[in-house]
Formats: C-alpha cells, structure tokens, sequence
C-alpha cells in the first residue's frame, strides 16, 4: 500500500481534500496534496487561522481518524485547536500516536473524579490583580492571553485556555505595572497564558516595555508551546523585538522526541542565537513520555537543540486531565534511570506542583541511606554504597537570618523556629477553644 504522511492531507479550511489514509510510518513530509498551502505553510498568521477547530474539520484532514463524534461535546468544554503544521506531525490516527493523543480531545476529559478541581494550584487565590499570580516572594505570573496556537489536551489552564480568546487590556497592563512597581521585592515575572507568542508582535511589546520599565524587574521570562505547535511563529522581526528587553529566558513545552523537528529546531536555534537562554518544561504523559528510554531520547534531543531540560511536572490534578495522570513513583523511577545515563546539564528536576497553593515540590530518588555526625552513607545509581565522611571539626555556625515573612522548613533546619502547627487541625482548634490558653501560632519562634 502507498504510504502517505499526514502533513499531505493538510488543507485549508476552506478547501475541502481529497480524502487520504493516514497510515504511514514517521517519515520526512513531502509536498501538500493543496494548491497555495504550500506558499502559505510557513505564515504563522495562515497556520493560526486554518486551526482545526471542529470534529468535522479534523475528519475532513484525517479522514482515517477513528470515529469520535463526542469531540464536539468535549471541545464545547475544552476548546480544540490544532495547527495544521501540528497535525502534519500525527503519524497515526488514534491514541497510539503521542501528537494526536495530546491534540485531540477524548472524552475521559468529561470524566472527573471528586478530588479534582479547575484550579488546583489555587492561582486564583493569588491573584491580587486578575491576570497577576503573586505566589513566590519575588517572582509574578502574567497571564497575559487566553489564547493559543494549539489547545493541549493535558494543559493545566484548562479552566481558561481558549474559552475566550483574548489578550490582556491597556488597563490591566496598567494595574500590573503598578502592583510589581508596588511591590519591588518581584524581580523576576513570568509572561505566560495562554500563549503569549500567539499575541500580535507590537501587543506583546507592549506588554514586555511595561514590565521591564518597573525598574526592580531583572528577569522576564516568557512561557511558550510556539516552538512545538508553531515553529513559524519564530520570525527574525519577533527575535529582533524580543532582543531589546534583555534578559529574556524562555521556557518552552516540548513533551516528545517527535516534537523536536526540523522546523522547531531551527525555531530554538533562532532564539537561541538572539542570546535567549532556553529551558523546557515537560509535563509527564500516560501513553506519551512515560517510559524512561523516551524521556532520554527527549532530553538528549533537547540539549542538542540548545534547550537546557528544565522542569519534567507531575500532570496536576485538574479536571478533564486524569487520564493523563502517572503514579508519582512513575516519575522517580524517570529519574533513577536518567541519573547516571544523562549528564546533569540533560536531566530535569522531577516536581509536583501541589495541590492548594502549596507550590512546586522537587521528588528524587533516595540517595542518602543513612547518616550520623561523622559518616553519610550515600549510594549512586548503579547501587555502589559509599562511606561519605563528615568534617571532624564542624564549620563555625554561620549568621542565620531568616526573611521576616519566611515560616518554612528552612526556619526549623536553621534553628530559628522549634514549630510548624497547622492553624486548622482539630487540636489547634480545641486549643483555641480553651480559656486562658494562647492561641496556636502557625509559626512559634524560639
Ligand atoms: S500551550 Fe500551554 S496554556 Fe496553551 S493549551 Fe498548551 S499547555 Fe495549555
């Protein structure tokens, strides 16, 4: 049987193909079977606006794809949108093919069990300008559009990506810079969505000129799928825009080995040689990177292309995601296996993002067996135990000053505090409840 690439039958929205079978193995596109989509292809503008949005124009592009017609009730809840340079990347219509299985809805999306939510990071409650994620002390989330390129099927935004399409106001602009010019402690902000590389170059500008006009600002980053789901969007006039707010980082959203392509490869490259540093951030995927060879083969993929594996996040609990959802011991079994295969510029650090606003926690493999005040017992990833010794005469202790609003671990490790409780568990509350008792304090210094 004649293979056929799924990039052959992409077309226009508005130029029906003829249909063709997307049976093939992963092989180098060749030429588009429709007139004028070839001279267009590489237009970001073109590939934004023949989006696949609607079952009917995902069979009308994939005709071999299965039989769904729940798509359209589950895209009515969370919006489908897939490039058609995305699509071009599906090498077999169903869930055995990572890029279809993370663009395509499925209806487990309308399937939630109870301990999920919409938010369950708790960004809203953090939000002390809509838009405006103030979590960490010194650094701020700018959601500055709800729209994107593509709608991932596993994205932790679900709640607002692609519900409405559109970007941040003048105002709101306005009311950020004043809440980060308030508040110069935040010196790194994060522009993210949404995608932020879907805004038109000039709107995104202005976005970037206000926050690096708030002089305690040192670092913006930006968070973007646009080098995976639309490489074109890289152009030489975006790069040259984005070269004038330094420094810039970008932390983009590869997920695959697959993603990386020749198109995206020379999107990074671009990036990369306009001095912005590049990092990933992967979200571990039933079905599509959960197997420790295809993480490998992504992390080697991405140092290759210059991008430094950053983060790989447990998928959180949120709704219309659950099955994605890996057992946190899938994770660190990753990590085991990467330690020791990869070097440490190739491996990301492994964290979940916890439910209620508890931020991002970093899981590892057990490395220390044991420990007394001379010896630490460690072990490498082959299984080799080693006598670590400690100094034999300890180091003078160092001046511990804490932040005045710090109340962490670090508090207990230091010294500085005896306690931790919890305001509300039962004994708190009863203690509360007693006449001439102080009441419990979440942090009780010495
Ligand atoms: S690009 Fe990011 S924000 Fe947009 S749907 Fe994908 S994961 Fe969500």
């Amino acid at each position: 049987m004649e293979t056929i690439t799924a990039r052959e039958c992409i077309t226009t929205v508005d130029e029906p193909p003829p249909p063709v079978a997307v049976d093939s193995p992963r092989s180098a596109p060749t030429s588009l079977l429709v007139p004028g989509a070839n001279s267009r292809w590489n237009d970001w503008r073109w590939q934004v606006r023949n989006r696949i949005r609607t079952y009917e124009e995902l069979r009308r592009n994939l005709p071999a794809v299965e039989s769904i017609p729940e798509i359209d009730q589950v895209a009515a809840k969370y919006p489908l949108a897939i490039t058609p340079y995305y699509a071009s990347l599906i090498r077999r219509a169903d869930c055995s093919d990572p890029i279809y299985r993370m663009a395509v809805p499925q209806i487990q999306e309308l399937h939630d069990p109870s301990f999920l939510h919409a938010d369950p990071l708790e960004e809203e409650h953090d939000m002390p300008v809509p838009g405006l994620v103030h979590r960490y002390r010194d650094r701020a989330l700018l959601i500055a559009t709800t729209m994107c390129a593509m709608y991932c099927r596993h994205c932790t935004r679900k709640r607002v990506a692609g519900t409405k399409e559109s970007s941040i106001s003048i105002c709101r602009l306005r009311q950020v810079s004043e809440y980060l010019t308030a508040h110069p402690e935040i010196t790194d902000v994060i522009i993210s969505g949404g995608d932020p590389l879907t805004m038109p170059t000039a709107l995104l500008e202005r976005v970037l000129s206000a926050v690096r006009s708030v002089p305690s600002v040192e670092i913006i980053r930006i968070g973007t799928r646009a080098p995976v789901v639309l490489p074109q969007r890289i152009t030489d006039e975006l790069v040259q825009m984005l070269r004038k707010y330094h420094p810039v980082w970008i932390n983009t959203h590869f997920n695959h080995p697959a993603e990386l392509t020749e198109e995206s490869i020379s999107a990074l490259a671009r990036l990369a040689d306009a001095g912005i540093p590049l990092g990933n951030q992967s979200v571990l995927l039933r079905g599509i990177n959960d197997d420790p060879r295809v993480m490998e083969s992504l992390c080697r993929a991405l140092v290759r292309a210059r991008v430094r594996p950053y983060y790989l996040f447990q998928c959180d609990l949120v709704r219309g995601v659950e099955h994605f959802r890996t057992p946190l011991s899938r994770g660190i079994e990753i990590m085991e296996y990467l330690r020791g295969r990869l070097s440490g510029l190739a491996i990301p650090t492994f964290v979940v993002d916890t439910p209620h606003g508890g931020g991002k926690i970093p899981l590892l493999p057990n490395y220390i067996l044991s420990t007394s005040p001379s010896h630490t017992v460690l072990r490498n990833f082959e299984g080799m135990l080693v006598n670590y010794p400690e100094p034999l005469t300890l180091p003078p202790e160092r001046v511990r000053e804490a932040a005045p609003e710090s109340t962490g671990v670090w508090e207990l490790a230091s010294g500085k505090a005896s306690v931790i409780v919890p305001q509300n568990s039962g004994r708190a509350r009863r203690r509360k409840s007693h006449s001439g008792l102080r009441p419990v304090e979440r942090f009780i210094p010495d």
